[in-house]
């Protein structure tokens, strides 16, 4: 899991989280929605301190990520990422990719990267292409094999921002399917979406950001379906 107490970050004058506490249990999936601007990433980014917060408390996964001597390395590989640009490594294959960080960050041996490399590309259904590199493979194939890569690191939780919207229409639902198995299966989650459907489906829970405050939260079917707040009105009038 992941607890979020009274995190605030600014960049230089500009305070983009305003006190934010979340508390993510083992095995939930939350999703995080709100407004361009609102602050959804850098909420995702302070959790494995891609970025640095100001103040406040985050533990997650065990570890206490807001003490200075936290083992970065070992925390983040507890913590898988998915990004809305696959950012997968463009002269390495699909398996490569799997497997490179398996190897310099948890020293396991290439057959058994690869093994494991190989078991959770075929999780995400691509089996058969474990041998094509980034450019071969469609938008939907590059972000599944991003899936996979985080997935062969055992994390216990992870972090999505918004995985599916850099992809064409087509290839949308695949990557959901993924998701949705996995969120089925357990795993803890936290994901950044404009998929309304998806988050109402899946989500445990359903958070909306706006300005940097968390403004509005509660179980998915509520707060999409009847929601409380002014500002997640207007929000989902615009989205649905
Ligand atoms: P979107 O839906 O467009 O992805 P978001 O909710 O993810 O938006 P953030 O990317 O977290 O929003 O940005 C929140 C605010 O912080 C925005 O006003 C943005 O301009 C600002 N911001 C983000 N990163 C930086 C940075 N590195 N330096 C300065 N300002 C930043
Ligand atoms: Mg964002």
């Amino acid at each position: 899991g992941c607890t979020i107490t009274n995190l605030h970050k600014s960049y230089g004058d500009v305070e983009v989280l305003k006190g934010i506490s979340v508390d993510v249990k083992p095995g939930e999936v939350v999703c995080l929605i709100g407004p361009s601007g609102s602050g959804k990433s850098t909420l995702l980014r302070c959790i494995n301190l891609l970025e640095e917060p100001n103040d406040g408390t985050i533990t997650v996964a065990g570890f206490d990520a807001t003490d200075p001597d936290v083992q970065l390395d070992e925390m983040r590989a507890h913590v898988g990422m998915v990004f809305q640009s696959f950012n997968l490594f463009p002269h390495m294959s699909a398996l490569d990719n799997c497997s490179i960080a398996q190897r310099r960050v948890l020293g396991r041996s290439r057959d058994e990267a690869d093994a494991t490399s190989r078991e959770h590309l075929e999780q995400v259904g691509l089996a058969e292409l474990a041998d094509r590199y980034p450019d071969q493979l469609s938008g939907g194939q590059q972000q599944r094999v991003a899936i996979a890569r985080a997935l062969s690191m055992q994390p216990s939780l992870m972090l999505f921002d918004e995985p599916t919207s850099a992809l064409d229409p087509e290839t949308v639902g695949d990557v959901l399917g993924v998701m949705r198995q996995l969120a089925k299966a357990g795993m803890t989650m936290v994901v950044v979406t404009h998929e309304m459907g998806f988050a109402r489906d899946v989500a445990d829970r359903v958070l909306f950001m706006d300005g940097g405050l968390l403004v509005e939260q509660g179980p998915a079917r509520e707060v999409i379906g009847n929601p409380q707040h002014e500002r997640t009105q207007s929000f989902l009038a615009r989205v649905l």
